[in-house]
């Protein structure tokens, strides 16, 4: 296959990584490689300032303080922390979590697992577009209630969570709320502040920068959310994450910050507009249905089902688009996609979606190849069904 003829459409699994974000990272393997824990030469300095300015650009991006930024290996490792730090493990004092059947897999397994250590744990089920509801969690809150956890923007249907209005319901009841920001990073703007999170997971391969790197965001004022480390060794990360800090990894999330960010608005638009024409030109086949919300979806999602159409089928035949039946964390799995059983979705037609996934280096002219292939090779992959 000629790699230049690919088209990358599985920007939900990795988005591919910016030339600027390879830039400020390229030092940091060569000359400035420190360790950013050395006070006392110039080489720890040095890694140490390419850290500090990252959590600076991670904190902007956020409106949160500096001290607020604690970097991890990624969303993943921000998850568990999130959710496992808050709670007294070994406790005979009742905690109770609430969270959504359309988490992450980092979550839902963490989920399970703090059920084996006695945690209760409410699951809220979403409505027919993939949204939980504000009232929901309100009425899901109880006197012991630890910690509230929800999803952004959900990494396979798009759909956003009202994170303003859950975020005003947990403050007025003193409850610590958790947000996975991962999927909407560099075309949504998310201020912890007006929002009233406590806690926010990202991962710089979600928007254009390095895999293996995130950060979670810790608030410290107005009112401090305490948290305990799930890994312990040297005092790292003010003892909550210890661990010798990858400096040109953080060096690349706090660039990818700074440029999503800047260009937010403008990609967002850019890809909004392309997503909306891929979809209009999709549907035009009869048996093409949109899952999730149809407006309050991240702007480079489509998630599709094909009825009576395969989707791992489809993808056979479509070898130069890189497309995804589902989560990349999932799609080595055979087991139906929680979220779309979530949704209400039969595992046949589950088995027959398909998720899109744009990012920013895409053209228009990317697009619509992409959908030409698409719908040329359901056409013909239904007249063959029809036939045999
Ligand atoms: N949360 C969401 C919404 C995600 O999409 C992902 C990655 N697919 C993660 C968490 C886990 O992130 P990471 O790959 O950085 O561990």
């Amino acid at each position: 296959m000629n790699p230049e003829s690919r088209i990358y459409l599985d920007a939900h699994a990795t988005t591919p990584l910016s030339e600027e974000v390879f830039d400020a990272m390229k030092p940091y393997f060569l000359e400035k490689f420190g360790n950013a824990s050395s006070k006392t030469h110039s080489y720890g300095w040095d890694a140490d300032l390419g850290v500090e300015t990252a959590r600076k650009q991670v904190a902007h991006l956020l409106q949160a303080l500096n001290k607020e930024i604690y970097f991890t290996s990624g969303a993943t490792e921000s998850n568990n922390l999130a959710l496992r730090g808050c709670l007294n493990f070994g406790s005979h004092e009742k905690q109770h979590v609430i969270s959504t059947h359309t988490e992450h897999k980092s979550s839902l397994e963490t989920l399970k697992y703090l059920e084996t250590q006695k945690i209760e744990v409410t699951r809220l089920s979403p409505d027919k577009y993939g949204r939980v509801s504000a009232k929901d969690v309100e009425a899901a809150i109880r006197p012991h209630t630890k910690l509230v956890s929800i999803i952004w923007a959900n990494n396979e249907i798009g759909t956003l969570n009202p994170i303003l209005e859950i975020g005003n319901i947990c403050e007025a009841h003193n409850v610590p709320f958790h947000v996975d920001a991962c999927q909407g990073l560099a075309y949504l703007p998310l201020d912890v502040q007006k929002n009233k999170i406590s806690l926010l997971s990202l991962s710089a391969h979600k928007m254009y920068g390095p895999k293996g790197i995130g950060a979670l965001f810790v608030r410290q004022l107005p009112q401090r959310v305490s948290l305990s480390p799930i890994l312990f060794g040297a005092g790292h990360e003010k003892g909550l994450r210890p661990g010798t800090l990858n400096v040109p990894a953080i060096v690349g999330l706090g660039a990818a910050a700074e440029i999503a960010q800047k260009n937010a608005t403008q990609d967002h638009h850019k890809l909004a507009e392309f997503r909306d024409t891929m979809l209009i030109e999709l549907l035009e086949l009869p048996f093409v249905k949109l899952n999730g919300h149809p407006t309050l979806r991240l702007p480079n999602n489509l998630n599709l089902t094909f009825e009576g159409l395969s989707s791992t089928d489809l993808i056979r035949n479509l070898k130069n688009l890189a497309l995804s039946t589902g989560s990349a964390c999932s799609s080595g799995e055979m087991e139906p996609s929680p979220i779309l059983k979530a949704l209400g979705l039969s595992e046949e037609q589950i088995a027959c979606t398909l998720r899109i996934g744009l990012h920013k280096f895409l053209t228009e002219k990317d697009c619509q190849i992409a959908t030409d292939l698409i719908k040329k090779a359901a056409l013909h992959l239904k007249e063959r069904s029809f036939g045999s």
